[in-house]
């Protein structure tokens, strides 16, 4: 793509907006930044940008007779496709596209793109972790604050990319074709956004829609849904799972503390899982993913077990915090569905006094029940969500509605005996409280 005198319009002013205006701005392109934010919100970013003079800004508005004159429209994946400027833009047959699109028409080296409703961040930098093991020179970015197009502002040089792709940067794909697309899980989230489960699907599945037969698909075999991706795609297909793989499956799967590779390709292999640092069987589903991509850009299996053994986790997800008074408290802020709760649940056998809550958006979380009860002996429930969560899961524990964080883990304490957990897993974004990515 050609980039220079092109008018290019960047909507939404977020870290990946940065990096777009200042790529583009590298190739002659004239840019204008636009955002409904103001300066003074986006001082942090419009610093980052005060060396390029030539951009131009329109910010507390989206003047759309000035902007629609523009030739190429790079979105924010906080924009969402409804948004009048984008629809606007679509209307008259402009170029619209999410930053992973725009990185995508200028990155050489094979990209390894990993999304799923949970498990994205922790899967990307164990992936990381792995290539570097391996002495590969890798980029690890996307979804995870590291814009893809960063890459292209580095003069290191990296032999392949591994970035986190969420729904939002799928809305404006069109040519984007990693060499290796894992899709982890799919379960209810961001459904105010996408509207139906069934467009939620959909936009996931943009991540192998231009893949070819040379490319590789590495899907969850215990996910139903995910699996029905397998009739859609073209590229070549593994699956990760628990116990044995079905008649006809290549890929790999976990049993009594190994993890087995049986591919044609790819040979076969043993794992040990036993130094695995990481709580939860679905952590062990993110190795397993992370395995089977490194394996396609031929990653020796000593740097495979060495991550196996070492990798020490993502903080914010289900992170050990520290124990006082024998009662362990962990941090899990970033379970911001009911489903990434469900999971933490399931990894503890100790009595949890769970606290949960935020910001609701639409979720529902009534599959939390037979865990509720069977584990937790105490639930917090605190912001927007909380009333929705104490009718849903409420008469399942003992529950507490309470005011703030401060609030719930004073309770949580005074609640808690020696042996218990205490576990921050909120299940709702949490920007209603907290200040936070809101992912
Ligand atoms: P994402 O980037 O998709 O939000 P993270 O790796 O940041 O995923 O983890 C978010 C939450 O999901 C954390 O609570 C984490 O413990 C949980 N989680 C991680 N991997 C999985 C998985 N494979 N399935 C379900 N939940 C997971």
């Amino acid at each position: 793509m050609i980039l220079k005198n092109k008018k290019v319009v960047i909507v939404g002013l977020a870290r990946s907006g940065v990096a777009v205006a200042q790529f583009a701005t590298q190739r002659g392109a004239k840019v204008t930044v636009t955002d409904l934010k103001t300066k003074s919100e986006l001082q942090s970013y419009l610093k980052l940008l005060a060396p390029y003079k030539k951009i131009k800004y329109e910010l507390g508005r989206h003047p759309l007779k000035t902007l629609l004159a523009a030739d190429l429209f790079v979105v924010s994946p906080g924009v969402p496709l409804t948004h009048p400027l984008i629809e606007q833009a679509v209307k008259k047959n402009k170029k619209v596209m999410s930053e992973i699109e725009f990185a995508f028409q200028f990155i050489t080296v094979p990209i390894i793109a990993v999304t799923g409703t949970n498990g994205k961040t922790t899967t990307t930098m164990m992936i990381g972790e792995m290539l570097k093991n391996a002495k590969k020179k890798v980029f690890v970015g996307g979804n995870i604050g590291n814009a893809l197009t960063n890459m292209l502002l580095s003069k290191e040089k990296v032999q392949v990319a591994v970035a986190e792709v969420s729904s939002f940067q799928l809305e404006h794909v069109e040519s984007f074709q990693p060499k290796v697309a894992l899709i982890l899980n799919l379960t209810p989230d961001h459904l105010d956004r996408h509207g139906s489960m069934e467009n939620y699907r959909k936009m996931k599945g943009r991540i192998f829609q231009n893949q070819r037969a040379t490319d590789v698909l590495i899907l969850n075999a215990d996910d139903d849904l995910v699996k029905t991706y397998a009739a859609e795609a073209k590229s070549k297909i593994y699956f990760f799972g628990k116990g044995q793989l079905s008649e006809g499956q290549e890929g790999v799967y976990y049993k009594e503390g190994r993890f087995y590779l049986k591919t044609k390709d790819l040979g076969r292999e043993q794992y040990v899982t036993d130094q695995i640092k990481l709580k939860g069987d679905h952590n062990k589903e993110n190795f397993m993913a992370s395995l089977l991509a490194v394996k396609i850009l031929k990653c020796a299996p000593e740097a495979i077990q060495t991550t196996l053994n070492t990798f020490q986790g993502v903080p914010h997800r289900l992170e050990y915090v520290k124990t006082r008074g024998f009662v362990e408290f962990y941090n899990d802020s970033k379970a911001t569905n009911p489903y990434s709760v469900m999971r933490s649940l399931e990894s503890f056998t100790k009595p949890l006094i769970l606290m949960m809550g935020g910001r609701d958006k639409g979720c529902e979380f009534e599959i939390l029940r037979p865990l509720i009860q069977q584990k937790v002996k105490t639930l917090i429930l605190l912001g927007e969500a909380k009333e929705k969560i104490n009718r849903a899961i409420g008469d399942y524990t003992e529950t507490f509605l309470v005011g703030t964080l401060e609030e719930a883990l004073f309770m949580a304490y005074q609640k808690s005996r020696a042996g218990d957990v205490i576990l921050f897993s909120p299940g709702c974004s949490s920007f209603d409280m907290f200040n936070e990515s809101g992912k």
